[in-house]
C-alpha cells in the first residue's frame, strides 16, 4: 500500500506543477525512484490510472526510472552499486564505512504539459 500514499503525493506535485504552468492537459509525467524506496513502478502506474480521469493528468503518459544504489567507499573514494546500503564493503579495500550517493531518490523528475 506503499505505493498509493507515494502515488496521490506524485498527483498533488504534478497537478500543482501544471496548474502553475496555465497546462490545459498533462502529456506525460517522468519519475525518479531510488532502489532503496523499494517502489513497485507497475503498483505507481496502477495507481496514477485509478487517480487521473476526471484531472489534468487524465490520460498522461507514466514514465518511472529506476535509481540504482550507488555507494561511497569512506577510505579510498572508490565508487561502485550495491544492493543494500546497510551490508556492503569496498570492493577495492574491503572497508565497510560507505556513504550512500543514490539510491534514496523520491521524486517527479519532469512533466511535460500542453498549455
Ligand atoms: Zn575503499
Amino acid at each position: 500500500m506503499h505505493e498509493m500514499s507515494v502515488t496521490q503525493n506524485v498527483m498533488e506535485i504534478v497537478l500543482q506543477q501544471a496548474k502553475e504552468a496555465g497546462a490545459t492537459r498533462v502529456k506525460s509525467v517522468k519519475l525518479r525512484f531510488g532502489t532503496l524506496t523499494s517502489i513497485v513502478p507497475d503498483c505507481v502506474a496502477f495507481y496514477f490510472e485509478q487517480m487521473t480521469p476526471g484531472t489534468l493528468a487524465e490520460g498522461a503518459k507514466l514514465d518511472v526510472e529506476m535509481v540504482p544504489l550507488r555507494l561511497k567507499c569512506g577510505q579510498c573514494g572508490e565508487e561502485f552499486e550495491g544492493q543494500d546500503e546497510l551490508d556492503v564493503t569496498c570492493p577495492k579495500c574491503g572497508n565497510p564505512f560507505t556513504e550512500t550517493l543514490s539510491g534514496r531518490e523520491m521524486e517527479v523528475a519532469s512533466i511535460d504539459v500542453d498549455t
